[in-house]
């Protein structure tokens, strides 16, 4: 065992001396058709029992992607059409500043209802906006345009992100989106979770949000899989941890 596992196994451990289960979670975004890596991805999640939230961005995406997607994936609502509207000094977003929210809240919510109808059963009603990034002033939209959840990136100010809107971020991104986007590495990747959970268990960032791992099946390499495959193991085999799913997450029967 390396020494990035090592740190990973050892922040488990002091979850386990303290009488205390760590709980993850797991996105992966920019689901829109049917594909070989989104077969492998859900073959994934059913051979390791990991529950999945798979983001799929509603404009455009082919219904074929429905079908043998497993007992134990989620469909959540990755914006509505994922195009960049930034404007010139603005990073890469759905929903740039210059346009109005009521505007952003009538297509988030146009494209839900599409959703919600194709994907039935398993959809639920959570946004997780395209590049992670959705302006404040929208957010409080978001519960009249029908979402009961919110996923962004990075340790969470509140339990709600707004009333009714109960937020659940991702923590561990394994993409090294600027440098090739392939695997960012185990040092990297198990130092973001062992961050997010000491920070967790010290009291630092709240201890009720699920560590979320996020990944983006199109672009995954072979270290990208392997990591993947090698977290559930070992989760799998460490006593006192806990994967949620995105019906439980965010409290929709
Ligand atoms: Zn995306």
């Amino acid at each position: 065992m390396n020494a990035a596992w090592r740190s990973f196994a050892d922040e488990l451990q002091r979850w386990r001396d303290g009488g205390r289960t760590a709980e993850f979670w797991w996105r992966d975004d920019d689901a829109a058709r049917p594909a070989p890596t989104l077969e492998r991805l859900c073959a994934l999640s059913a051979r390791m029992a990991v529950p999945l939230a798979l983001a799929v961005v509603p404009v455009g995406a082919d219904r074929a992607l429905l079908r043998g997607l497993g007992g134990a994936v989620t469909l959540i609502q990755h914006g509505a059409d994922h195009r960049n509207r930034a404007g010139a000094r603005e990073k890469k977003t759905e929903f740039p500043a210059s346009e109005s929210p009521q505007a952003a809240a009538i297509r988030l919510s146009t494209a839900r209802v599409a959703l919600a109808e194709w994907a039935g059963a398993r959809f639920v009603p959570v946004l997780a906006p395209p590049w992670n990034r959705l302006p404040d002033a929208l957010v409080p939209a978001l519960a009249a345009a029908g979402f009961r959840g919110l996923s962004r990136y990075g340790a969470r100010a509140s339990a709600a992100a707004a009333p009714g809107v109960v937020q659940v971020n991702t923590h561990v991104d394994v993409i090294a989106w600027r440098a090739g986007r392939g695997f960012i590495g185990e040092e990297a990747a198990l130092g973001a979770a062992v961050r997010h959970l000491a920070a967790k268990r010290e009291g630092r960032a709240d201890a009720a949000e699920p560590t979320g791992w996020l990944s983006h099946h199109a672009v995954h390499d072979e270290a990208a899989w392997n990591f993947l495959e090698r977290l559930f193991e070992t989760a799998r085999a460490a006593p006192g941890l806990r994967w949620r799913g995105a019906h439980e997450l965010f409290h929709v029967p």
